[in-house]
Formats: C-alpha cells, sequence, structure tokens
C-alpha cells in the first residue's frame, strides 16, 4: 500500500511541496505519494491525529499552521528554539515536530560557497521565515542585524535569537548604510512577491561588487532585488534553493533516504518556469 505524506496550510493551493516531493519518490521508486490539503488553524490538531491514524509518512506545516502546530506536538529542541514547526515525523506513538526552514537558508548559502561565521548578515523582516533563518545563523557564527518595518518585532525577534549568538534588531530607517556594511544581504520581507513584482526595498545604487544578495521570495524566481544586485556587482542566490534544501531535510527526516536533490530543484524550476 501507498505511503501518504502531505502539506497542511491555508491557503496551500500555491504549494510547490506536491510537486518536489512526488519527483523524488518518482526517481527513487518509492511507492509513496504527496498530497496538499487545506487545514484551519482551529482544524490543526485533528488533522494531525487524522493523518496519524491513517498511517501517513509525515507531513509539512505551512502558513499560517507552524506556530500554533509547537503546542500540537513533541517539537525537537530546534523547532521549540525557533518556535515553529515545519515538518511532522510520525514515530511509534510519538508525533515529533521539526523545523527544517533555517536549515534549508543556511545550507542554500552554503552550497553557493558562500561563508557564513563571523560574516556581517543584514536580514530584512521579522516574520516567520526570519525567525528560523535568524537562529540558523547566529547559532552559525555569522553577526546578524534584524530590520524590519516594525522596529520592536526585529527588536524582539533579535532579544529571542541572542541565546545563540550576536543579533541586533531596528527599523528599516538606515538600510542604506546597513546594506553597506553587510557582507550578506538577506530578504525575509514578502516585498516583491507576485503580484507586486517592480518593489523592493534595496536598489543597485545601495550595493556593491562581492556582497551576497539572497532572496526568500521565490514568486518570481528573479526578484525586483535580484535584479538590482546583479547590475550592482553582487552575487545572487533566489529563494529555490532554499525551498528545495527545507524539503530535502524533512524528505531525510521521513525516510532516511538520500534525496535527489537536483531532480527536485528541477521539478520546482519547471512549475514556476511555466507560470
Ligand atoms: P510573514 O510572517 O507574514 O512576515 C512578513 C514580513 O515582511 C514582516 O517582517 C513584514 O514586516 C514584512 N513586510 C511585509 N510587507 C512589507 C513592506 N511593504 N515593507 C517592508 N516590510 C514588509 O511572512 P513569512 O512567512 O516570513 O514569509 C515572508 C516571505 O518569505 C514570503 O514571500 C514567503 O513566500 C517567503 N518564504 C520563502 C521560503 C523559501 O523556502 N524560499 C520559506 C518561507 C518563506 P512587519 O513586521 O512590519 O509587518
Amino acid at each position: 500500500m501507498k505511503t501518504l505524506y502531505a502539506v497542511f496550510g491555508d491557503p496551500v493551493g500555491h504549494s510547490l511541496s506536491p510537486v518536489m516531493h512526488n519527483a523524488a519518490f518518482a526517481a527513487l521508486g518509492m511507492d509513496c505519494e504527496y498530497h496538499k490539503f487545506r487545514v484551519t488553524k482551529d482544524d490543526l490538531k485533528e488533522a494531525i491525529h487524522g493523518a496519524k491514524a491513517m498511517g501517513f509518512g509525515g507531513l509539512n506545516l505551512t502558513i499560517p499552521l507552524k506556530e500554533k502546530a509547537l503546542r500540537l506536538v513533541e517539537p525537537d529542541p530546534l523547532a521549540e528554539a525557533v518556535g515553529a514547526v515545519n515538518t511532522i515525523e510520525f514515530r511509534g506513538n510519538s508525533i515529533i515536530g521539526h523545523n527544517t526552514d533555517g536549515v534549508g537558508a543556511v545550507n542554500s548559502l552554503k552550497l553557493s560557497g558562500i561563508v557564513i561565521s563571523h560574516s556581517n548578515v543584514l536580514l530584512m523582516g521579522a516574520g516567520g521565515a526570519a525567525r528560523a533563518v535568524a537562529y540558523q545563523l547566529a547559532s552559525k557564527g555569522a553577526r546578524v542585524t534584524i530590520a524590519n518595518r516594525t522596529p520592536k518585532r526585529a527588536v524582539e525577534l533579535a532579544a529571542n535569537v541572542s541565546s545563540v549568538g550576536r543579533v541586533e534588531g531596528t527599523g528599516l530607517e538606515d538600510l542604506a548604510s546597513l546594506v553597506e556594511q553587510s557582507h550578506i544581504i538577506i530578504n525575509t520581507t514578502s516585498v516583491g512577491m507576485h503580484p507586486d513584482i517592480d518593489q523592493t526595498l534595496v536598489t543597485e545604487d545601495m550595493m556593491h561588487a562581492g556582497q551576497v544578495v539572497f532572496d526568500l521570495v521565490y514568486n518570481p524566481l528573479q526578484t525586483k532585488l535580484l535584479k538590482e544586485a546583479k547590475k550592482a556587482g553582487a552575487i545572487t542566490v533566489d529563494g529555490i534553493k532554499m525551498l528545495v534544501l527545507q524539503g530535502v531535510e524533512s524528505f531525510r527526516i521521513w525516510t532516511n533516504a538520500e534525496p535527489p536533490v537536483d531532480i527536485m530543484e528541477r521539478a520546482v524550476r519547471d512549475v514556476l518556469g511555466k507560470q
């Protein structure tokens, strides 16, 4: 009998996780299928227990369920520290919560040959994605400045993450000088995401050659920020790498198999390329 996997979210129609994981299952000849289900926050507990009762192999969670899930599962230390669960593992009678978002982001940089330790990182945004990324960067020895439209959120996030490394929080007022001083600039805001594809917080004139610019937004693939960064001579990393690499970590947790990373990435890029 097939083993089923799924992503729960609300909305979830946009999720590329089924495309990515089904490509991996097919490539490895595994008798598994991955689906997406719209699940509200109110129904999350029943949905997780229902999936467990039906013998699902594992789950991913997306907006707006990641924080709520923390109280419904046994979070591992990383998920507990980050305050969010994006991967659920059914192990015996236990329902374990993991968070692979930050690892996916850091591995995106590492695979692009970028050194994180001792780098000055400017993290724009203090929402759900920023949380996981800030925690991983700080624990890998980066000096992180979180700059957010609502400064209070940046300061609070920095305080939460400061137990693992050097993190400060601020607003967007001094963005130009923060950009100037940073080796790595990461956009974790939704600025530039479809349909507002002409928006960016940072323009060509603010960046310089040799800097690394990583945009978590992957719809469109080439965001306005990445286009501006290229014009400035910066090294760019797009959001697909993180999407794939967080999925790769989930796949490893569920199956103990080595996921075919290139096939998963190609499957996602094919779909986005056609949109
Ligand atoms: P979120 O929790 O809603 O946070 C949104 C962040 O964007 C907040 O910091 C918000 O600032 C900021 N923001 C929104 N509009 C802004 C504007 N006009 N100007 C300045 N700042 C603005 O969202 P999220 O879950 O963190 O996701 C953020 C983005 O990352 C989305 O585009 C998502 O698709 C992408 N993402 C990608 C991956 C991947 O694998 N590549 C994974 C996760 C998320 P305030 O605090 O002031 O509201």
